[in-house]
């Protein structure tokens, strides 16, 4: 399916629908076909880097409250926009239309979110250890940001980096995944439209993506780095930025478990693996990824989790019924079916599913999981949910915390005490304790451990993009 005339028109010149030299072709993931042609940037980021860093000493000097009414604007013609949005997000992407619409709210939350904590940028007044002298902190913006965003939430990575920035009164340069330029496109045509000043964001689309990378890590007028990707990118990404010692942000992958205890509401812990696992056809990187379940429990909650992925339609994405849309791309399935066979081969049962059909992968459960199996250690990124058994509240705690990553985990039980000390024990840098859905713009996102520094959202997420400054008044007599 090629793009509405809706979206050609919101586009504008930002794409091409013929083939031109130097610009790379857009693909819908369910059946292939070309959505667009975009432009590749590469070439053009040390430009976009000099025209960020030209805007923002006019940017950085207006009123919170005047970047905020430009940022609530924005905003509002994202929501305004909203079917086109979802549509373009399923064209290019592949996720089904149920769950873009929410990508499109959730994306323009942050917007929100932070066109109003921009006006909280708060310094402190400290009471002073000497007569005369008065001690003061005050926030000042980071200066030109550049973001790196990955495909999966095509609209939300790039708005929870961005809104924090520009609040903050920074300018932007951002490099989203070459899967999914369009999105981003149209994101920044609605930024214009809302009044954003030229130069303040920057959006360079490549499929050379390590060129743009070492251009924006490199360049010393850039002064932070926001990326949003795998762990081996990311790790490259820091190591690029220590020789200008840049501020980095970094959410990476995950490996969250699921722990489900003896005493769980079964039904409640069936929507949660639901919701968390097979969300976006499971390419999200807070999916449950290791389905822990207590010995206690496991029959019956395997039979009702097997009940409920069985009946989830595979379709297009734009299927209003689809409840699982197409992997991204060729590579994806690969490594799903390589997972699921890795599985297979060391003693797993497929319950349901177990294969690829074309770019789609069938919603898969897995019994008689081992920590032996790939599945253990590696992120999945598809619909396949591995379910393995253990013991005792201590085991599942171990198991849990087996593995480098620390972005989000989960956990079922309705023990208050169990929930407490499974919640201090979890080293992640989120739970969600008999919750499956757990990001929102009012709260820390983020892990430890491998899977990444910094929060985003929330008012640690304005922090992001704020420089501290403590300045200490001195020989002021009596005050
Ligand atoms: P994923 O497997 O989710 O695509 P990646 O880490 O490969 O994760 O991609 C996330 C983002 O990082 C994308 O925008 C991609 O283009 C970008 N990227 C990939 N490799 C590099 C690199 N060497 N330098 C800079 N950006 C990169």
């Amino acid at each position: 399916m090629k793009l509405t005339p809706a979206l050609v028109t919101l586009l504008g010149d930002t794409i091409s629908l013929d083939a031109k030299p130097g610009w790379f072709a857009v693909k819908n993931p369910a059946d292939g076909d070309i959505l667009a042609y975009v432009k590749d940037g590469a070439a053009d980021t040390a430009a976009a880097i000099g025209a960020a860093d030209a805007a923002f000493p006019a940017w950085s000097k207006l009123t919170n409250k005047a970047r905020s009414i430009i940022l609530r604007k924005w905003n509002d013609l994202v929501l305004a926009h909203t079917e086109e949005m979802a549509m373009l997000v399923t064209l290019e992407q592949g996720r089904v239309i149920k769950e873009t619409r929410g990508e499109v709210t959730y994306g323009a939350s942050f917007i929100e979110w932070f066109a109003e904590e921009g006006k909280r940028a708060y310094g402190r007044t400290i009471p002073a250890t000497l007569p005369g002298k008065h001690l003061q902190t005050i926030k000042q913006p980071v200066g030109v940001c550049a973001a790196i965003t990955p495909w999966n939430f095509p609209i939300s990575m790039i708005t929870r980096k961005v809104s924090p920035a520009l609040a903050a009164g920074c300018t932007v340069v951002i490099k989203p995944s070459e899967e999914t330029p369009l999105s981003a496109l149209a994101l920044g045509v609605l930024a214009k439209q809302a009044g954003l000043p030229d130069g303040v964001l920057t959006i360079v689309n490549s499929v050379n993506a390590k060129a743009v990378g070492e251009v924006m890590t490199s360049d010393p007028r850039v002064k932070k780095l926001s990326f949003t990707g795998s762990t081996p990118v990311g790790k490259l990404l820091y190591g690029q930025c220590a020789p200008t010692m840049k501020k980095l942000s970094m959410e990476l992958g995950g490996n969250a478990p699921f722990l489900v205890f003896d005493d769980a509401d079964i039904d409640e812990a069936v929507t949660g693996v639901l919701g968390s696992k097979y969300r976006n056809s499971g390419q999200t990187c807070v999916c449950a990824n290791r389905i822990l379940v207590q010995a206690g429990i496991y029959d019956r909650f395997a039979a009702a989790l097997i009940a409920r992925v069985k009946a989830m339609k595979l379709e297009p994405g734009w299927w209003e019924e689809a409840d699982l849309g197409p992997l991204i791309n060729d590579k994806a399935i690969a490594k799903v079916q390589h997972l699921v066979d890795d599985a297979v081969k060391k003693g797993a049962k497929v319950e349901t599913g177990g294969h690829a059909r074309d770019l789609f992968f069938e919603g898969t459960v897995l019994t008689g999981a081992t920590e032996a199996m790939e599945v253990f250690t590696t992120e999945i990124f598809g619909p396949v949910a591995p379910l393995f058994k253990f013991e005792t509240e201590a085991d599942g705690i171990r198991m849990a915390n087996d593995t480098p990553f620390g972005l989000a985990a989960y956990a079922y039980t309705r023990d208050i005490g169990q929930a407490m000390r499974v919640a201090a024990h979890l080293e992640y840098g989120m739970i969600g304790m008999n919750d499956g859905l757990i990001s929102t713009e009012v709260t820390p996102f983020g892990g430890i451990k491998e899977s990444g520094l910094g929060r985003e959202g929330a008012m640690e997420g304005l922090d992001e993009y704020l420089e501290v400054k403590y300045i200490s008044y001195g020989g002021l007599g009596e005050i």
